[in-house]
């Protein structure tokens, strides 16, 4: 149902033969995968359901995909996994479609990359930590403080003006 060069494309006219209420099934796993023109995704894993409703074909994806960005505290390039859904409703040419509507194409093939595309930026975030507690970087001397104790952070500690409200918050 779906071609390696184009992943994305889905042939949908063989559930025009069934009735309301039927769905299928399509599993992606992909290990390697790049959306034009600059989003490189590795290990894309998603299951989309296809449905026939009255109104047209329901389209619904959940997938997850890692990819390599900058931790904003310590800079350092690490593996992320994004999740992320979509749904959106192909509506029959012959029913009435207001403006807004995706229309369902004469011969039934759909291409989800664009929706891959938005949906995954979105879910990229905007200020991305590598790991749950990373420390950053030293501000005095640049070390990153996940590897290294540079020492200069007790120094700062003590003698920041923001220490005595530290102290006293934590009462
Ligand atoms: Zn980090
Ligand atoms: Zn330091």
């Amino acid at each position: 149902m779906t071609t390696p060069q184009h992943p994305f494309w889905l042939n949908l006219g063989f559930l025009l033969n069934h009735p309301v209420g039927y769905s299928h099934e399509f599993p992606f796993d992909l290990p390697q995968i790049q959306i034009p023109d600059d989003l490189d995704l590795r290990h894309f894993r998603g299951l989309v359901t296809v449905g026939r409703t009255p109104q047209g074909l329901l389209v619904q994806g959940t997938f997850q995909a890692d990819l390599d960005l900058e931790c904003a505290r310590c800079l350092t390039t690490y593996e992320h996994t994004l999740h992320w859904e979509m749904t959106e409703l192909y509506a029959f040419r012959n029913r009435s479609t207001s403006e807004s509507d995706l229309v369902l194409p004469k011969d039934a093939r759909i291409d989800l990359q664009p929706f891959i595309r938005e949906d995954a930026l979105l879910a990229v975030p905007i200020t991305p930590i590598c790991k749950p507690g990373c420390k950053g970087l030293c501000q005095v001397c640049g070390a990153d403080l996940n590897t290294t104790e540079c020492g200069h952070q007790a120094q700062l500690d003590k003698s920041s003006p923001f220490s005595a409200l530290k102290n006293l918050l934590e009462k």
